[in-house]
């Protein structure tokens, strides 16, 4: 049988990180067996469907390059089918109409929590059937065990004393999540059932499900949860938890897929750096820990830190929003020292004009005693030395220069390499007074050199 994976995501925001590990794995498996990777819109609860999330979980996806080959499908389109198989569970008695109010249901688990029962439905309607008004479908848990083997987890066993007879559908006649989910997994013929952890109590209610209808279950592969670096749960209040925004702060999808991929999956080995064909190459659910995976974002900045000198500078160009062109040799200046993308735009800007608008705070450093009028005799005994340069090619000549300017006025390298390096780049933080002036050329240098002794004199 063709391996088939699905992603199958409830429309109710953007997409979060933990569901695009859901959804790079099942792509992975989906292709390392040369299979199928199909999508599938959960949105049966109208009152979490959230304006505009299908679109975003799908122009998400597409980002990432986890384009799939059929789908999506949409629950909403499907109610009659679900229906059908509804009626088949009440024909054989795998389910019954449950008419109690929510009144009614409230008291009942206040009374449970009380005697410190486990809140699970009583079974009142089960033998009175035919009741006047509203009712929900509930499933009939059978008394006996349930045993599966977890892909990542192993053997599994549960009880159905231990479980509620859940809700299959509701008044307004739309399927729960269990009734379409297992539904639509048999009619759209999944092979593999590839989500989080938080599912697995789910899980049972499914196989029997999948028992009452007489269908084989597909496989099950429980993912392990996703926490924050103190351990708890992966939540918003520690950090972010949708992808867009760290593609808004400036991580590369590349990089995003490699460390996501790392997240409770590991190859074994030195390799930490994967392409997404590698990781279909190597992808296995062996190779998948069933402990908690920490979200750890120095990985992340390092590994795009990685990502963004294996670009081009005209590839990274290409990546960063700009309202103007810098020439190449400055972004490949730059380059080496970005952390993300947002860092390009930011660390350029001392490239874009040669009019800077100094600042007399940046050229005052008290440690290494540079003053007004230490800044001054630096740049002005720099700039002769250096219009005398001939080969500005190399940062070694320019370093020679400036070396014997700094032994000429007997004092420290800071007092002249820190005015200096604050005249051509404006910054408090910027790459060093040799590099700059290469980057820039002897014409811009000197440039800059002058205007800011103009500032200083004025
Ligand atoms: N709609 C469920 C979700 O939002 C799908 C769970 C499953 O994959 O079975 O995660």
């Amino acid at each position: 049988m063709k391996v088939k994976t699905r992603f199958a995501p409830s429309p109710t925001g953007s997409l979060h990180v933990g569901s695009l590990r859901t959804a790079l794995y099942s792509y992975l498996y989906a292709k390392r067996h040369e299979g199928i990777f199909m999508l599938r819109i959960e949105d049966t609860d109208q009152k979490r469907y959230v304006e505009g999330s299908v679109e975003s979980l799908q122009n998400s996806l597409k980002f990432f390059g986890l384009d799939w080959d059929e789908g999506p499908y949409f629950q909403s389109h499907r109610s009659t089918i679900y229906t059908k198989y509804v009626e088949e569970l009440l024909a054989n008695g795998h389910a019954y109409k449950c008419y109690c109010t929510p009144e009614r249901l409230e008291k009942m688990r206040n009374d449970q929590a009380e005697k410190k029962q486990a809140p699970k439905y009583d079974r009142l309607c089960l033998n009175n059937q035919d009741q006047e008004g509203t009712f929900v479908i509930r499933q009939l848990i059978p008394d006996e065990n349930v045993l599966f083997h977890d892909e990542i987890r192993g053997e599994m066993s549960f009880h159905g004393k231990d479980i509620d007879d859940q809700v299959l559908m509701k008044s307004d006649g739309l399927p729960t999540y269990h009734l379409a989910n297992v539904v639509d997994d048999h009619e759209m013929e999944v092979t593999h059932v590839i989500r989080g952890e938080e599912w697995l109590p789910s899980t049972p209610k499914h196989l029997w499900l999948y028992k009452a209808f007489g269908w084989t279950a597909p496989s099950f592969a429980h993912l392990p949860l996703l926490l924050n670096p103190d351990k708890t749960k992966l939540s918003k209040r520690q950090g972010d938890v949708a992808a867009e925004d760290y593609i808004k702060k400036g991580y590369l999808k590349e990089a995003m897929i490699n460390f996501i991929a790392f997240l409770g999956w590991n190859p074994g080995g030195e390799k930490e750096i994967y392409t997404i064909d590698e990781l279909i190459a190597e992808f296995s659910f062996e190779k998948v820990q069933k402990a908690g995976a920490v979200f750890g974002l120095e990985k992340l900045d390092w590994l795009n830190g990685l990502y963004i000198r294996k670009k081009t500078p005209a590839e990274l160009l290409e990546l960063m929003t700009l309202d103007w062109t810098p020439d190449l040799k400055y972004v490949a200046c730059v380059q080496t020292r970005m952390k993300t993308l947002v860092d390009g735009p930011v660390m350029l800007e001392m490239f874009k004009s040669d009019e800077l608008a100094y600042n007399l705070q940046l050229f005052n450093h008290e440690k290494m005693k540079v003053d007004k009028a230490t800044a001054i005799l630096a740049i002005e005994n720099s700039i002769p030395a250096l219009e005398n340069l001939e080969d500005w090619s190399s940062e070694d000549s320019i370093k020679e220069a400036l070396t014997a300017v700094i032994a000429k006025l007997g004092v420290k390298n800071g007092q002249v390499l820190w005015p200096l390096r604050v005249a051509l780049s404006n910054e408090e933080f910027s790459p060093g007074v040799f590099e700059l002036m290469v980057v820039l050329g002897k014409e811009k240098s000197l440039k800059r050199l002058k205007s800011a002794l103009n500032f200083l004199q004025s």
